[in-house]
């Protein structure tokens, strides 16, 4: 199975690697810092030795492949360097420990069961798809202070694993499994620019973030 160097230290923005596999326009290493698209989150982009990287996925044997433009220029036991577009990976860091943070704030500000059934985030933003019976705005204010606030105080992103899940911690709120990528202290995420709820009809409303810059 790839190494997977993100889990290691999600701060690695180049590393060395050997080709084990070229299959079609994809290959496959040792071992990787490229986040595969998953639990939400989008692929890395960047470069193998200086050649773009396309796409990355995981298999379900738990490889990583890394689908390049230019699939001739590589052939096995090649040693590789690695280079990943770090000003987007660490943004998608950003808004995905925002979008952590985002539920504890919904947990503290908004009365009663709110039920989360979908979600989604891009480097441009977050998305969360919940059920509730009240127009969340009435509390919108109160979310963007409360989540500001937390931001201001700080706190340590804990991750650990328990056999083959991997579970993530803000402090001592809630324990949430989630396989992505996340920065070390909420302090990094920044504050919230905007946030915008809209309905999508029966309960079923859109809350989406976006972060400062
Ligand atoms: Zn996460």
């Amino acid at each position: 199975m790839t190494r997977k160097l993100y889990y290691e230290d999600a701060y690695l923005r180049e590393a060395s690697a050997k080709v084990l596999e070229v299959r079609d326009n994809a290959l496959l290493l040792d071992q990787t810092i490229f986040y595969p698209t998953g639990g939400g989150q989008p692929h890395d982009r960047g470069t193998i030795n200086g050649v773009d990287v396309l796409d990355v996925y995981k298999d379900d044997a738990g490889n990583v492949w890394h689908v390049v433009a230019e699939p001739e220029r590589f052939k096995p036991n090649d040693e590789v360097e690695l280079k990943i577009d770090w000003d987007y990976r660490y943004r998608l860091m950003r808004i995905h420990t925002a979008m952590h943070l985002l539920e504890h704030v919904l947990n503290l500000v908004l009365p009663g069961e709110w039920k989360l059934y979908g979600s989604g985030m891009s480097v441009e933003k977050g998305r969360y798809d919940i059920l509730y019976p009240e127009n969340v705005n009435q509390w919108k204010e109160q979310i963007i202070e409360t989540f500001n606030r937390l931001v201001d105080e700080g706190g340590e992103m804990r991750i650990w694993w328990e056999g083959e899940t991997r579970y993530t911690q803000i402090r001592d709120f809630e324990i949430i499994p989630c396989g992505g990528t996340h920065v070390r202290d909420i302090r990094e995420i920044g504050h919230l620019k905007k946030f915008k709820r809209s309905s999508l009809g029966k309960g079923k409303q859109r809350l989406e973030i976006w972060l400062e810059d």
